[in-house]
């Protein structure tokens, strides 16, 4: 996830370079700067729009190759598509293209932010996109240049936005509980004792280096494993555990 950051522009200031406040925010509307000054990165677009920006345009973005910084609440109407429907409906980002930049990471950071947006404010993968779809505009440039496609930025989001595949089931795999070192082989060898003998466990000692640790047979699913774990902690058998696949 890209670190976010806000350096809002005034009520006052954000009145002057936008169409108010009533953003439908039904689309993400994805820029680059075009700035590839060295130094033209998120903070400095950001610290530009804080200062009173003198052209007439606004975004809510900025995004460069180690942070996204917002500058506008989402309900802005800023001055970014170049179309007055673009500017009323949509969440305006801007990717840094500043030469002293990681464009591909500032790439990566944009997609991060814009899943995160997607779920934050409702809004469909489909209505990302680019500034060009509104106005014409050739912007994002390099992205429609194909130095990353457009559909390569969309999978990133997509992907995102996804969470991880959960591991296969638990319940049919098998784990053992492996306690963390003990220094001498005797403390080893007690816990190791009341694990057969009180719970009935198999169980056998490990060394590791000077230090032993105490391990389990299998425990079948994860739900027998961590129980089994829980009964090691309530009898103080060990200050660490560890849950591991067998
Ligand atoms: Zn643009």
């Amino acid at each position: 996830m890209v670190s976010i950051r806000q350096k809002l522009v005034s009520a006052n200031q954000a009145a002057k370079v936008t169409n108010g406040k009533n953003n439908a925010k039904k689309y993400i509307v994805v820029h680059e700067t075009d700035n590839t000054s060295a130094g033209a990165d998120a903070d400095a677009h950001a610290r530009l729009q804080l200062n009173g920006n003198s052209r007439d345009a606004s975004w809510h973005w900025q995004v460069d190759d180690h942070e996204a910084i917002q500058s506008f609440e989402h309900y802005w109407e800023c001055w970014g598509a170049g179309t007055y429907q673009g500017n009323a409906q949509g969440i305006q980002v801007e990717i840094c293209v500043n030469s002293d930049g990681d464009f591909k990471k500032a790439v990566e950071n944009a997609a991060s932010l814009i899943a995160k947006i997607l779920k934050d404010e409702n809004i469909a993968i489909q209505n990302v996109v680019q500034h060009h779809y509104f106005s014409g505009k050739n912007c994002p440039r390099n992205i429609r240049a194909g130095q990353i496609t457009w559909t390569n930025f969309l999978q990133m989001i997509t992907s995102m936005e996804t969470p991880k595949p959960e591991k296969p089931p638990t319940e049919s795999m098998k784990y053992r509980i492996v306690t963390g070192t003990y220094s001498t082989r005797n403390a080893a060898l007690s816990v190791l004792d009341i694990m057969q003998k009180r719970f009935g466990w198999v169980a056998y000692i490990e060394q590791e280096g000077t230090k032993y640790r105490v391990k389990t047979g299998t425990f079948t699913g994860l739900t027998a494993a961590k129980s089994a774990d829980n009964k090691i902690k309530t009898a103080k058998l060990a200050q660490v555990t560890y849950i591991i696949e067998a």
